[in-house]
């Protein structure tokens, strides 16, 4: 075998590795010529020989291809690893080691999708490039819109365990709403919310103004008054609503007096773990916010759509004087992320953790990259 045939196999061997074992002619000759511009006056022939041996080396299983590098350029899967290694995260912003918290939050209606994977995985690196710790917290508090589903909480955690991201700790929602509901009455007592009444289209238009509901405007006996009517069942599901006082002129409407418990029907919607228990459940934002807050989190890596509630929570975190944790927008890690998955599915592959390319799960992550 001449010297330029080993080279064109080795790099086919490479690029089939890196691409659920089929090599891609095209770019395994683009990378020859690149690397060795010493074939370029042969970049013919050298590409009849390349389309040759990608063909042959496609016809072999990923398994084999990967027996193949290990045995005789070892050193090419040594330079691979080396260089995922060294790509680090950002630095996190005030983080002090040994003090990050960093949680991830899945609503357990659906297996984990490639954005919510790609959080996991940045959260869990944080937390353990700086020693710190890593939460999972299942966000199940909507039993009639996003109804969790009793089999992807065990889905959830299996794909974690499959991504490497072990978690310190574990807290389901759903199991603590007496907990929502001391700070939801301490923050009415405090005047930092209030239970509305209105029909919804008349607080929106109100809302719209910039202009406060009647509820509003009522003190804090008739609040708590009203609080306990909804906790005990006089309300109808619609009925009253928890809202968290904000700047009614913020510019996004949206924003404005946001809800923040309100009551579900759960005869007719049973939650799957709590059944029809409760009657009052928490909004994403107060349950998440107040969440962060009391769970230590320090640092939240969100995507960029979640902007908004950060805006919300943030007035949630002004009535009870507690200090937002850093947020980071993974919009800007993207690439990062991409390529710590994929170092790992590789590094997964090495030690052997998977079976072959064609693990099912390793398909659905594959598009992460
Ligand atoms: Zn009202």
């Amino acid at each position: 075998m001449t010297d330029i045939e080993e080279t064109v196999r080795k790099y086919a061997l490479l690029n089939a590795y890196q691409h659920g074992g089929k090599a891609q002619p095209k770019a395994v000759l683009g990378k020859i010529l690149a690397e060795n511009p010493e074939f370029r006056s042969q970049a013919r022939e050298v590409a009849s020989l390349t389309s040759r041996i990608v063909e042959e080396i496609n016809r072999l299983t990923p398994e084999r291809q990967l027996k193949i590098l290990r045995e005789r350029w070892p050193e090419s899967l040594e330079a691979r690893k080396r260089m995922a290694e060294e790509k680090k995260l950002p630095p996190l912003p005030e983080a002090e080691e040994g003090r990050v918290v960093t949680r991830f939050s899945p609503n357990p209606d659906c297996v984990l999708h490639l954005g919510s994977a790609r959080a996991a995985v940045i959260s869990w690196m944080y937390a353990k490039a700086y020693k710190g710790r890593f939460i999972l917290r299942f966000e199940d508090t909507d039993p009639r819109g996003k109804r969790p589903q009793l089999q992807f909480y065990d889905s959830i955690r299996e794909d974690l365990e499959w991504l490497g991201c072990r978690w310190d700790e574990e807290h389901i929602q759903s199991m603590r709403l007496p907990i929502y509901y001391e700070h939801a009455q301490r923050l009415l007592e405090k005047g930092g919310a209030y239970v509305c009444t209105c029909k919804p289209e008349k607080f929106r238009s109100l809302a719209l103004a910039g202009k406060p509901c009647p509820c509003r405007e009522q003190p804090s006996e008739v609040q708590l008054e009203r609080w306990e009517r909804m906790l005990d069942g006089r309300y109808r599901e619609g009925g009253a609503v928890v809202r968290v006082k904000t700047d009614l002129s913020h510019p996004n409407p949206a924003v404005r007096d946001w809800p923040a418990l309100r009551i579900v029907d759960t005869e007719r919607w049973p939650h799957p773990l709590v059944g029809s228990r409760f009657r009052v459940w928490p909004l994403y934002n107060f349950s998440c916010g107040r969440d962060d807050h009391l769970l230590g989190i320090t640092h939240i890596v969100r995507g960029k759509e979640r902007l908004a509630n950060e805006v919300r929570q943030k007035y949630l975190y002004a009535h009870l004087g507690w200090k937002y944790p850093v947020a980071v927008h993974y919009g800007r890690l993207a690439i990062t992320g991409a390529e710590l998955s994929k170092s790992k599915i590789k590094s997964g592959m090495e030690e052997g953790v998977f079976k072959g390319y064609d693990d099912p799960r390793l398909a659905t992550l594959q598009a992460l990259r």
